[in-house]
C-alpha cells in the first residue's frame, strides 16, 4: 500500500452518528416547538423531513442553494406539507428561522458517534497519520459537535467549506485543504462516505481516497475508488 502522512476525513456520518443524533433532536424539537398541535402526524413529518433535508444537502454542495435558503426551506417545506390547517403564508421565514435555531442546538449537543468511530481515531493518532477534518457542515455548528462527541483534540486541523469559500465535491475546497495543511497530494487519502462530495471531489483534486460504505453495503462506485469499506473497523486493517 501507499504510505499516507494526511488523512482528510469526512465527519458527519463518517464518524459523527449525524443521522442518530437528528432522529432523536427532531423528536425533541417536535416536543418543544408544540408540532403536536400543529401537525397532521409525527411520522408524515419526519418522512417529509428526511426527503427534503437529502435533496437540499445535495443542491447545497453543488453550490445550487445558500445555507440560508437550506436552513428555512428544510422547515417550510415539511412544515407546510403537514400543517392540519394549510394556510398559505404558514410557516414564514421567521418561524422557520425559530425552528431551525433550536434545531441546530439541540443537534450539536448530542455525543453520538458511529460504531467504532473513536477506537478509529485512537488507531489512527497511534500509527501517527496528521488528521485534517473535511466538512461541508456549518461552521457555528461543526465545532459544537466536535466538542459534544470529544473528537476535537485527534485533529491537527479543521477544514469546513464555509472557510474554503466552497463545498466538496468542489476543487477548490480541495486545493484550500492541501494550502492550508500543508499536506503533499501524494501522501493523502480522503476518508468519506459521500461518493459524490468526498470521493468523487477527492479523485478528481487527484487525491486517493477511501468510501465508506455507511447507507448501502451493496453500493459499487460507478468510479475506481481507492479503497472501498463496509465497517470503519476494515479502516484500522488498511492504514
Ligand atoms: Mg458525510
Amino acid at each position: 500500500m501507499k504510505l499516507y502522512k494526511d488523512l482528510f476525513i469526512d465527519f458527519d456520518d463518517t464518524l459523527y452518528d449525524t443521522r442518530g443524533n437528528a432522529i432523536i433532536a427532531l423528536s425533541e424539537l417536535y416536543e418543544e416547538m408544540g408540532f403536536g398541535e400543529l401537525l397532521e402526524s409525527e411520522e408524515k413529518f419526519y418522512e417529509a423531513y428526511w426527503q427534503t433535508n437529502l435533496a437540499l444537502w445535495g443542491q447545497y454542495s453543488r453550490n445550487e442553494i445558500t445555507r440560508d435558503y437550506l436552513i428555512v426551506e428544510r422547515f417550510r417545506r415539511p412544515l407546510s406539507e403537514c400543517a392540519i390547517q394549510k394556510k398559505e403564508n404558514w410557516p414564514t421565514a421567521d418561524y422557520c428561522l425559530q425552528v431551525s435555531d433550536v434545531f441546530l442546538s439541540l443537534c450539536s449537543s448530542k455525543p453520538g458517534l458511529l460504531d467504532g468511530a473513536r477506537e478509529l481515531m485512537d488507531d489512527l493518532r497511534r500509527k501517527g497519520y496528521r488528521m485534517h477534518l473535511c466538512s461541508n457542515g456549518f461552521h457555528e455548528v461543526q465545532y459544537k459537535k466536535l466538542r459534544a462527541c470529544g473528537l476535537m483534540d485527534y485533529f491537527d486541523s479543521v477544514i469546513l467549506s464555509e472557510d474554503a469559500g466552497a463545498n466538496k465535491p468542489s476543487a477548490t475546497f480541495f486545493e484550500y485543504a492541501l494550502r492550508t495543511t500543508g499536506a503533499k497530494r501524494e501522501s493523502t487519502l480522503m476518508i468519506g462516505d459521500n461518493y459524490q462530495s468526498d470521493i468523487v471531489g477527492a479523485l478528481d483534486a487527484g487525491i486517493d481516497a477511501m468510501l465508506y460504505l455507511r447507507w448501502d453495503p451493496d453500493f459499487v462506485p460507478p468510479r475506481k475508488v481507492n479503497y472501498v469499506v463496509p465497517t470503519l473497523r476494515d479502516i484500522s486493517a488498511i492504514l
